[in-house]
């Protein structure tokens, strides 16, 4: 499948734009890791994708050691299901300018 093939590719190349898209499970040790992890690459054969890390453990993996929070915290902040990874970015810049809009009247208002 074309999708597991770029994924596949980008675990291989540690490609660190990769984390947080997805998370690659080895069935032989039962370990689920970022993209970008440094641990040695399995087999491909023994590779499936997940998209959430929380699919990884439905489907009992376990969180690699090697990465440690990899894109943990970020993830954590996700509502269930929304899109992963590319949005992160324009995201939390949204997130910020709703803070900034919201502090404006703190900012601007009276001194309590
Ligand atoms: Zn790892």
């Amino acid at each position: 499948m074309m999708v597991e093939e770029q994924r596949w590719r980008a675990v291989q190349d540690r490609t660190r734009t990769a984390d947080g898209a997805f998370v690659y499970a080895v069935r032989t040790t039962q370990i689920y890791c970022r993209p970008s992890c440094p641990s040695r690459k399995p087999l491909r054969g023994n590779v499936e994708f997940f998209v959430l890390p929380e699919a990884a453990e439905r489907a009992g993996y376990r969180a690699c050691l090697r990465c440690p929070r990899m894109a943990r915290p970020l993830w954590v902040l996700w509502p269930r299901g929304s899109a992963p990874a590319p949005s992160i970015c324009s995201a939390s810049s949204s997130v910020i300018s709703a803070f900034r809009r919201a502090n404006m009247p703190m900012l601007a208002g009276s001194p309590g």
